[in-house]
């Protein structure tokens, strides 16, 4: 088996490794990133409305009233300490990105241009502001691409098409991952002073999602077989407009531009659900309006779907009514919102300059995961307790910047705050660290686990039990949920798992890119996160941001002002049995500005 021996090993090469890997390397670090993927299909490339900061090019704009309005979407769950950062140093990452060679969209006198996204006000809530910042709608194409050839420059050393399955720890501290190169099958083994964790996020554990087919959530479910705890992985968002029957995204930056949604009888029904921001009113508040309406039997011909309507004669007319003097035309549309245009006619055939995009909530963003500091060092615990040699950024963190509900562009803003802020930190550490030897035989426990997976000669394919787990989970631990319907989900889930274990059958057996036997072990990694989602869903007993009970309907600050942990009781990761699972909802949220600052402070959220 070959072991390469790195300062700094990234695994993932979305925004979030890039950045990391870019800082660490700037900073003196022999650094590795190592990604399933090639690095410019991440998801991140998909990313398409903005990036968020308070750059005030089109209006006046403060870092502080992005950090009111990220405080307030995430209802008062997340770390303010984190927000602070997010919100201050997003105005020079973007202005970084730019000077890195980024094509950002401009205004008419040269200056990046920003657009209105749901959440993002300015004074305090008083009307919605311009700030995503944004090439098009390809931002994250672009942000992608530049990190990439910056990355290059920096002679940071690429293993493309490795896929890490296991981490390893020695002496209290990470000192390593086991990776698996799809192409020969052979096993890997990743030393380094510090691993990062930016595999992204999770949403094929849902059957209608915006995700791509490689999110699985295998940094956190390796992670977690290992007892590393992970955080608020009951908090999954729903964004309002996927592609009705696909799940496919339509950016929340064509409301931004104007776009309305409406209901069977053509009512903008987001006026009665929030009346001053309406359509833009945070994610969790429109999906959960939208759902409301089908409840109701307003869907488009009773279906499952709303309208959402950018024809220009629609947007111009409420744009009168509103009394703004701005028009839109088709030129302005096509030009601004050209990935859409594209999406709608290839996927669905309908042209949005004609006709209104039939829309559903689809599964996002992953607001929970591995707990984080704000200097991406991954804590353990309820004290804060940093394990050494081990750090996250990206969806697959949480550093608790969104808290309970993530608002738009702000995603992209974490990758690139976090990751820069990880990496910096990663080259100090290397510098004064030493490298811990290797345990005896590390790959030998997961080496078993494939053996197993490989030799499989049951009756149920993966693919079968995947979407037999994505239905149960959208059907129970979706939008809206209820104690009852839970314990159904975690019931199928512990069966699905059982059937995953006694009854799996891969049809390959051999070695080459052996999409079968990863995929399989890629469910496992989906089954792990589906049952940490439901037990956290079940655990945390009010409503707050996007997670949503039929039965506590309320927020409840006075108990629930905490993060959720959930480990394995167990503590053996193999083989991936059932494990009963512990949760621990003592850790505190950081309200440091609440205290200096009576407008953080939890309210009701009103839009
Ligand atoms: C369609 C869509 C549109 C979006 N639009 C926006 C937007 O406009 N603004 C915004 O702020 N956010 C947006 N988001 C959210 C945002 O894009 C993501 O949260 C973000 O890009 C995640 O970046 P990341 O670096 O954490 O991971 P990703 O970009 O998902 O990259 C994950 C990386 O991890 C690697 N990896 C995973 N598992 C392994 C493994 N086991 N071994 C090795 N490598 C592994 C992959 O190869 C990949 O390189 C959007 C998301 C989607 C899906």
């Amino acid at each position: 088996m070959q072991t390469h021996q790195f300062d700094a090993v990234i695994v993932g090469a979305g925004g979030a490794g890039l950045m990391a890997a870019l800082y660490a390397s700037e900073g003196g670090a022999n650094v590795a990133v190592v990604s399933k993927l090639y690095p410019t299909r991440s998801h991140t490339g998909a990313a398409l409305g903005g990036i968020g900061a308070a750059l005030g090019n089109l209006e006046e704009d403060k870092p502080l009233w992005h950090m009111y309005d990220t405080v307030k979407g995430g209802d008062y769950l997340a770390d303010q300490d984190a927000v602070k950062v997010l919100a201050e140093e997003a105005v020079d990452s973007v202005i970084e990105l730019e000077r890195m060679g980024l094509p950002f969209d401009r205004t008419d006198d040269g200056r990046i241009s920003q657009r209105r996204f749901g959440g993002h006000t300015s004074n305090f809530g008083e009307k919605a502001v311009r700030r995503a910042c944004h090439s098009a709608d390809r931002t994250g194409h672009m942000i992608l691409q530049t990190l990439y050839q910056q990355c290059i420059k920096n002679k940071v050393r690429f293993f493309d098409e490795y896929q890490v399955v296991d981490v390893i720890m020695n002496q209290g501290a990470v000192v390593g991952t086991v990776a698996i190169q799809l192409g020969t099958g052979e096993f890997h083994l990743f030393h380094a002073k510090a691993t990062m964790f930016a595999t992204g996020g999770w949403g094929r554990v849902w059957q209608v999602t915006s995700n791509a087919h490689s999110l699985t959530g295998d940094g956190p479910a390796v992670l977690f077989r290992r007892g590393i705890p992970m955080q608020d992985m009951e908090f999954y968002q729903f964004h309002p407009t996927g592609l009705y029957g696909l799940g496919l995204l339509l950016t929340e930056g064509i409301r931004g531009e104007g776009g309305i949604l409406l209901n069977r009888s053509g009512e903008r029904f987001m006026e009665r659900y929030a009346p001053s921001i309406k359509d833009l009113a945070s994610r969790d508040v429109v999906s959960r309006s939208i759902y409301l309406e089908i409840r109701d039997g307003k869907g488009i011909g009773g279906q499952n779907y709303v309208h959402l309507d950018i024809r220009p004669e629609t947007v111009n007319r409420y744009l009168a009514e509103a009394g703004e003097s701005c028009r839109i035309d088709s030129a302005y549309i096509a030009k601004n919102l050209a990935e859409t245009l594209d999406t709608c006619r290839t996927y669905l055939g309908v042209d949005p300059l004609t006709e209104p995009m039939p829309v559903a909530p689809t599964a996002h963003y992953a607001m929970g995961g591995i707990p984080t500091n704000v200097d991406a060092e991954v804590v353990i615990d309820e004290n804060w307790t940093v394990l050494p040699g081990l750090y996250a950024a990206g969806e697959c963190a949480c550093v608790s910047c969104h808290g309970a509900n993530r608002l738009g562009t702000n995603s992209l803003v974490d990758l690139v705050v976090f990751g820069r802020r990880g990496g910096k930190v990663i080259a100090n550490y290397v510098k004064q660290a030493d490298f811990i030897p290797l345990p005896a035989n590390p790959a030998e426990q997961v080496q078993a686990e494939f053996n197993r997976i490989r030799a499989s000669r049951g009756s149920r394919r993966p693919g079968e039990l995947r979407k037999e787990m994505q239905h149960e989970m959208m059907d129970k631990i979706g939008v809206f949920r209820e104690e009852d319907h839970m314990r159904k989900g975690i019931d199928s889930v512990t069966s699905l798992r059982d059937r995953y274990m006694n009854d799996l059958h891969i049809d390959d057996q051999g070695s080459i890119f052996n999409t079968d036997m990863m995929e399989a072990w890629e469910l496992g990694c989906l089954l792990d996160i589906a049952h940490m989602t439901a037990e956290s869903a079940i655990n945390r007993k009010e409503s707050r941001g996007a997670h949503s009970r039929e039965d506590f309907k309320k927020r409840d600050d006075t108990n629930w002002m905490v993060h959720t942990l959930v480990s394995s009781e167990s503590g053996e990761p193999y083989p991936h049995g059932i494990h009963p699972l512990k949760i621990n909802s003592s850790k505190k949220v950081n309200r440091s500005l609440e205290e200096g600052d009576k407008r953080f402070a939890p309210k009701e959220r009103v839009y």
